[in-house]
C-alpha cells in the first residue's frame, strides 16, 4: 500500500480544445476545488501553448499547481517555422514538457528520433520531461509490449543519459497503452502493474539504483471512478488524464482519490 505521505503527480492534458474564455475559467475552477478540498498532490496544467501566458497569472500563487507544454521542438533555435522552443516554453513558465504522446507519434508521424532529440533539448534546459511511452492494440495482442516499452524507453533515453542522470527527479515516464487513450476503456490494474515493473526495471538498468526518482505515471482513460485503484498499485506515481481533465469537478476527484 502507498504511504499516506507519498506525492503524486497529475496532469491535466487539455491537448486542443476549449478556448482563452473556458479554459481560463476551468484553471480557476480546478484551483478553487483543489483549494477547498486540500490537494496536496502536484497538479500539472498542459494548455495549448497560445493560452500559456493568459493561465499562468492564475496559478502563479499556487503552491502545487504548475504550467507544462503538450509538445516541444526538437531544436533548439533557428528556421523552424510552426516549432516553440524548450527556451520559449520556459519563458511563459512551463517547468513541464509532454514528449513523444501517442497522438504526436501516431497522428503526427513523430519517430523514436525525433523524440529522443526531444528529450535532449528539454534536458538540457532542465525541464521535468514527461515521456510517454506505450504499445499499440496489434503490438499487444503480438505480445509485443514489453520489446515496444524497452525500444521506446531506450532510443529516447540512452542518447542523453548523461545529462538525465544528472537530474533523475526531473524524468518522468508516463506509460499510456495506446488503445486505452480517449477510448474510456482503461488498462487493467493486472496490466497496468505488470507494465510499471517492467519500466522500472528497465529504468533501474539504463540508470542505476538513483532511478527510483524517476515518477511513472499511467496514462489512458483515467476517470473519478477508477483512479483510486489505479492510484494505488505500487509503482504508479500520478495520472496522465485527457478527457477527464477538462471537467474540474472530474478533475478534482481525481486527485482527492487516493
Ligand atoms: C492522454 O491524452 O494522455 C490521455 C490519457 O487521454 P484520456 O485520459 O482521454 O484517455
Amino acid at each position: 500500500k502507498p504511504s499516506r505521505m507519498k506525492t503524486y503527480l497529475i496532469a491535466a492534458n487539455w491537448k486542443q480544445n476549449g478556448t482563452s474564455k473556458t479554459l481560463y475559467n476551468l484553471t480557476k475552477n480546478i484551483i478553487s476545488l483543489a483549494k477547498k478540498r486540500k490537494i496536496r498532490h502536484k497538479i500539472v496544467l498542459f494548455p495549448p501553448a497560445v493560452y500559456l501566458s493568459n493561465i499562468f497569472p492564475l496559478i502563479r500563487k499556487t503552491k502545487n499547481i504548475f504550467l507544462g507544454a503538450q509538445n516541444i521542438s526538437p531544436y533548439s533555435e533557428g528556421a523552424f517555422t510552426g516549432e516553440i522552443s524548450a527556451k520559449m516554453i520556459k519563458e511563459v513558465n512551463c517547468n513541464h514538457v509532454i514528449i513523444g504522446h501517442s497522438e504526436r507519434r501516431h497522428i503526427f508521424g513523430e519517430t523514436d528520433k525525433v523524440i529522443s532529440s526531444k528529450v535532449s533539448v528539454s534536458a538540457g534546459m532542465k525541464l521535468n520531461t514527461i515521456l510517454c511511452i506505450g504499445e499499440t492494440n496489434s503490438e499487444r495482442r503480438k505480445k509485443r509490449t514489453k520489446s515496444v516499452i524497452s525500444r521506446q524507453l531506450k532510443t529516447s533515453l540512452l542518447p542523453s543519459c548523461n545529462v538525465l542522470r544528472k537530474n533523475l527527479q526531473k524524468l518522468i515516464i508516463a506509460y499510456e497503452p495506446v488503445w486505452a487513450i480517449g477510448t474510456g476503456k482503461n488498462a487493467t490494474t493486472a496490466q497496468i502493474l505488470d507494465v510499471h515493473t517492467y519500466v522500472r526495471k528497465t529504468l533501474s538498468n539504463i540508470f542505476g539504483k538513483n532511478s527510483s526518482k524517476i515518477k511513472i505515471l499511467y496514462g489512458g482513460s483515467v476517470n473519478n471512478k477508477n483512479a483510486k485503484s489505479i492510484l494505488e498499485l505500487d509503482d504508479v506515481d500520478g495520472a496522465l488524464v485527457g478527457g477527464a481533465s477538462l471537467k474540474a469537478k472530474k478533475f478534482i476527484e481525481i486527485c482527492s482519490s487516493i
